[in-house]
């Protein structure tokens, strides 16, 4: 397990437990197989890349930030429903100033999270605690943590989804 999910996870609970009770208790809907694992590659606090298509398999990256024995359940279980809520309430183009423009958290997927993790908000604020002026929200609304040393090569988030046509 260690060695497949590439980071030592420090965490008195398992990733993989919180996708698998997650998709049990509130996204029994999505389809396919969907991993979880620590990133020290990413600057988001986390992500989720997928192919294009239903039941197909989704990748969660978490920030190895969070990779700390003190992280709350909560907390990572926030994260995770967010993550998730991206499988189910894909990115929309828009329309602004005159271009067409990928939103990653459209209307509609504010709407669901406000109903399915109410406790985003409080798992946002846990975060501002711990991580101070390190924490900052990029132009997609997208929670990241600077400061942090990307492995040279890391990727910048890359939301694959389907381009409603
Ligand atoms: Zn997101």
């Amino acid at each position: 397990m260690a060695a497949r999910q590439g980071v030592l996870p420090l965490l008195p609970f398992d990733l993989d437990g919180v996708v698998a009770e997650l998709r049990r208790t509130t996204f029994p809907g999505i389809e396919g197989d969907v991993a979880c694992r620590f990133s020290a590659e990413i600057e988001v606090v986390a992500q989720i890349t997928t192919e294009p298509w239903p039941g197909c398999r989704g990748d969660i990256e978490v920030n190895t930030a969070l990779n700390v024995p003190g992280t709350p359940i909560e907390v990572i279980r926030a994260i995770v429903k967010h993550e998730l809520l991206h499988l189910v309430a894909p990115p929309e183009l828009v329309r602004r100033w005159g271009r067409w423009y990928r939103e990653i958290h459209p209307q509609a997927f504010l709407m669901r999270q406000f109903e399915t993790a109410p406790e985003f908000q409080t798992a946002c604020e846990w975060l501002k605690r711990n991580f101070g002026r390190q924490l900052k929200t990029d132009r997609d609304g997208s929670l990241v943590i600077h400061g942090r040393r990307v492995r040279k090569g890391g990727r910048r988030r890359v939301a694959k989804a389907p381009d409603p046509d």
